[in-house]
């Protein structure tokens, strides 16, 4: 159970996001810069698992000022340095995570983060093209390696995100860029339990049982009816969107808000209003 008076900042952040090297044009200096400010805060990093597991009422959470750290769409980045063109030298948030005061929470059953990946491999060897300069930097070859170390999980953020970029995806009439389309149980089984299925394929029982909505499009179809009616096949235990509000205990488990950097804040200061909004 969660106390009736937390409320969990969950955050996410991107890893291709660089642009630059200071902290508005880079995940991964904001990243850094986020958990010092965290640690200054009293905050203490919760799994996002162990958040899920509280809400739906399978554990207690002891009283204290928590948050949650996550990552979409599955680069590389997440888990390997990067020599980029304008930025240098670029630490992976593995790197960043491990090098924290953090890291000795690492848990392969309730990893200390997860990351959110973009499932279909014909998928990603299509954004390779389109996103990544023809750059392999969108792979699987890392998850089950970052998934055994517990500081980083993966879990699943579709079949193919219906990126606007990719021939065909996996909608009845192959719309593109938008997840609110994903409102049949057809579609929805192809987006979700076969990339489930993927995942548990690829790494076993590392394949976290997390969702996030790609855009943070969350369709009534799936957040009332399929999420919540068939549990047993598509094995999540909740989905995470985009509002930018604090988790608390009446959350809705299929649509869970997150803050994400960058948009929704872009700045040390920017942050700082999030955690001092949460904690009062
Ligand atoms: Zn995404």
């Amino acid at each position: 159970m969660l106390d009736k008076a937390m409320t969990i900042p969950v955050l996410c952040y991107h890893s291709v996001n660089i642009t630059g090297v200071s902290y508005e044009c880079n995940d991964h200096v904001a990243l850094a810069e986020d958990l010092r400010m965290l640690s200054r805060y009293g905050f203490q990093l919760l799994s996002p698992l162990t958040l899920v597991r509280a809400l739906r009422g399978e554990k207690n959470l002891a009283s204290g000022k928590y948050a949650c750290i996550t990552f979409d769409d599955g680069a590389d980045l997440d888990y390997y340095g990067y020599d980029h063109p304008d930025a240098g030298f670029v630490k992976s948030f593995q790197d960043i995570l491990e090098q924290s005061s953090w890291c000795h929470d690492a848990d392969p059953v309730a990893p200390l983060t997860a990351s959110f990946v973009i499932v279909s491999p014909q998928a990603r060897k299509e954004l390779t093209v389109s996103c990544f300069f023809g750059q392999d930097l969108i792979r699987d070859t890392w998850w089950r390696e970052c998934a055994q170390k517990g500081v980083i999980g993966i879990a699943n953020h579709s079949w193919d995100h219906t990126h606007d970029t990719l021939v065909q995806v996996r909608q009845k009439e192959n719309h593109k860029g938008s997840f609110y389309k994903i409102d049949t149980y057809q579609d929805a089984d192809a987006q979700i339990r076969a990339a489930q299925d993927y995942l548990c394929r690829t790494i076993g029982d590392f394949a976290m049982p997390l969702f996030a909505y790609p855009y943070g499009h969350a369709p009534s179809y799936l957040v009332e009816e399929y999420f919540p009616s068939f549990e047993q096949e598509h094995r999540q235990l909740a989905a995470f969107g985009l509002a930018p509000e604090p988790v608390t205990r009446d959350a809705n488990i299929w649509n869970l808000p997150r803050y994400v950097c960058g948009k929704h804040w872009q700045s040390p200061r920017g942050f700082e209003k999030i955690l001092k909004d949460c904690a009062s």
